[in-house]
C-alpha cells in the first residue's frame, strides 16, 4: 500500500523485521559484510541477489535514508553521498561523461556556479549560463547539439527565484536531454521536481531536508522515466564485464537496472571509485531529521513569511525577495506550484552604507551569523561577501545578487523574538 507523504517520512524504507525488531533504524557501523557462502558471493557480484558487500557502496543505515528520500520524491531510486557537492559533481559527471555542455540557470548556489565556471571545464564539461531561463521558448534556442542536460535550482539560493520547471522540462525532453533540479532549498515537502518533469534531483541534505545543522550529506534521486537510449548517452547502453550475468556475459546499466540506471551508475562508477561515501552515523542523523521535515518546513515557511512582511514594511530595506509575498514577481508560480508554503529562505536589500550594514550584522544577537541554511535555528548572512563571495561583481550581477543583499534562513524560534532582534539591530545601525 502506498502511504501518504507524512507517513512515508517516518516509515518509508524501513521495516523492524529483519533488524531484531528495532523500531528506530539501527546504525550499522561496519565496513564490510560477511558472505553467507560462496554461492552468495557469486550472486552478489552478478546482481542476481541483493545484499551488502562493503560500506563504501552500500550500507543498511544509508539504504534506509536512500529509500526514504526516494519515496518522498516519488523517485524510482536514490543514492546518498557524503555532501551536496558530491551529489552535484557525480550527477554532472554521470550525465556528461566524455565531455559536453550543460545549460544552467544563472541563479545558483555559489558552491555550484564557481566550479561550473572554473573546474568542470578542465574535465571537458562546459556550462552555458542561460540568458533566458525565465522564458522557455527562448531558452530552447540556447540548447546546442553538445548540450547534455539542463541544471537549475527549484528555489534558488540566495535570492529565492522560482522557475517554471514544467516548461523547462518540456524543452529539455523535446531535445532528448534530462533536466537536473537542485531541490535543496525547497525539500520534497514543498516541491517534488519529478512530478513537474525533472529527471534527476540533487540535494544538499545538510540543509532543510535534515534540518539540524549537524551533518554534511547529499543525495541524488531519479525519475526512472528518462530515455537514455537516444544515442546521446552511450555509457548507459555500453556492455561492461562488471555487470556480467551468471554465464559471464557483459551487460549494460539499462539491461540490469532499467528502473534505476542513473543512480546505479553513480553508485558503481562514481561512489565506488571516487569514494564520497556517507557514514552510517550521519545517515542515522539524517533519517532522524527527516522525521520532522513537514513540521519544520511548515513553521519555517510561516516564520519566513512574517519576516518578509516585517522587512517589506521597513524603510531601511530596499527590496525583499520571497516568493510568498504577493508583490513578488514569482508569486504566480508560487501559487501554482507550492501549496505547502514558500520555505524558510528569504533575502533583502539593506538600504544603508556598508558601514551601517556591518554595524547591523554585528548588532544581531539571536540569529546565527554563518553560511548554512535550513537549520532549526535562524541564520543571517551577507551572501555577496560570503556564501557567494567566489563570484566577481560581474558574475554577481548576472546571478542577480546585489552587493547589499542579506540572506535569512528562518528557523523554528518564536517569530516576535526574531523580528525584535532585527528591530534592535536596525536601530543600532542607524543611530
Ligand atoms: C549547500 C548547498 C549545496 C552544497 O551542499 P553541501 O552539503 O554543503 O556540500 C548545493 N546546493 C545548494 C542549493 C546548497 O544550498
Amino acid at each position: 500500500m502506498a502511504y501518504n507523504f507524512d507517513t512515508q517520512r517516518v516509515r518509508a524504507g524501513y521495516e523492524p523485521e529483519g533488524h531484531k525488531y528495532a523500531v528506530s533504524p539501527p546504525i550499522y557501523a561496519t565496513a564490510s559484510f560477511d558472505f553467507r557462502d560462496v554461492e552468495n558471493s557469486r550472486n552478489l557480484f552478478n546482481f542476481s541477489e541483493a545484499g551488502f558487500l562493503y560500506s563504501r557502496i552500500g550500507n543498511p543505515t544509508v539504504a534506509v535514508l536512500e529509500e526514504r528520500v526516494a519515496a518522498l520524491d516519488g523517485a524510482s531510486g536514490a543514492i546518498a553521498l557524503a555532501s551536496g557537492m558530491a551529489a552535484i559533481t557525480y550527477a554532472i559527471f554521470n550525465v556528461a561523461e566524455g565531455g559536453g555542455r550543460i545549460l544552467t540557470s544563472p541563479y545558483l548556489y555559489g558552491g555550484s556556479s564557481d566550479p561550473f565556471r572554473k573546474i568542470f571545464p578542465r574535465f571537458g564539461i562546459s556550462f552555458d549560463f542561460a540568458k533566458n531561463i525565465g522564458n522557455p521558448e527562448l531558452l530552447e534556442k540556447e540548447i546546442t547539439p553538445e548540450t547534455k542536460a539542463i541544471f537549475v535550482e527549484s528555489i534558488s539560493n540566495p535570492n529565492t527565484t522560482l522557475l517554471d520547471i514544467d516548461a523547462i522540462a518540456a524543452v529539455a525532453h523535446k531535445h532528448g536531454i534530462p533536466l537536473i533540479v537542485d531541490n535543496t532549498v525547497a525539500t520534497p515537502y514543498l516541491y517534488r521536481p519529478i512530478e513537474h518533469g525533472a529527471d534527476i534531483v540533487v540535494y544538499s541534505a545538510t540543509k532543510g531536508l535534515t534540518g539540524h545543522g549537524n551533518i554534511i550529506a547529499g543525495l541524488i534521486t531519479e525519475s526512472g522515466k528518462f530515455d537514455w537510449k537516444s544515442g546521446k548517452f552511450p555509457v548507459f547502453s555500453e556492455k561492461y564485464y562488471t555487470l556480467r550475468d551468471k554465464e559471464g556475459t557483459p551487460r549494460s546499466y539499462l539491461d540490469v537496472f532499467p528502473q534505476i540506471p542513473f543512480t546505479t551508475k553513480v553508485r558503481l562508477d562514481y561512489l565506488n571509485y571516487f569514494g564520497a561515501a556517507l557514514s552510517p552515523f550521519d545517515a542515522y542523523l539524517a533519517i532522524l531529521g527527516i522525521e520532522t521535515l513537514s513540521e519544520r518546513l511548515a513553521k519555517q515557511s510561516a516564520n519566513a513569511l512574517k519576516l518578509a512582511e516585517y522587512l517589506a514594511a521597513n524603510k531601511r530595506v530596499s527590496f525583499v525577495r520571497y516568493p510568498g509575498l504577493e508583490k513578488s514577481p514569482d508569486y504566480a508560480l508560487y501559487k501554482r506550484d507550492y501549496p505547502n508554503g514558500a520555505g524558510g529562505l528569504l533575502a533583502f536589500g539593506f538600504d544603508g552604507t556598508d558601514e551601517q550594514k556591518e554595524k547591523f550584522l554585528n548588532a544581531i544577537e539571536l540569529f546565527h551569523f554563518h553560511v548554512n541554511i535550513g537549520d532549526a535555528r535562524s541564520l543571517i548572512v551577507n551572501s555577496p561577501q560570503t556564501t557567494h563571495g567566489e563570484l566577481n561583481a560581474e558574475q554577481q550581477a548576472e546571478a542577480d545578487i546585489p552587493a547589499n543583499l542579506i540572506r535569512i534562513s528562518a528557523g523554528l524560534e518564536d517569530i516576535s523574538d526574531l523580528t525584535a532582534d532585527l528591530e534592535q539591530a536596525f536601530a543600532k545601525a542607524f543611530n
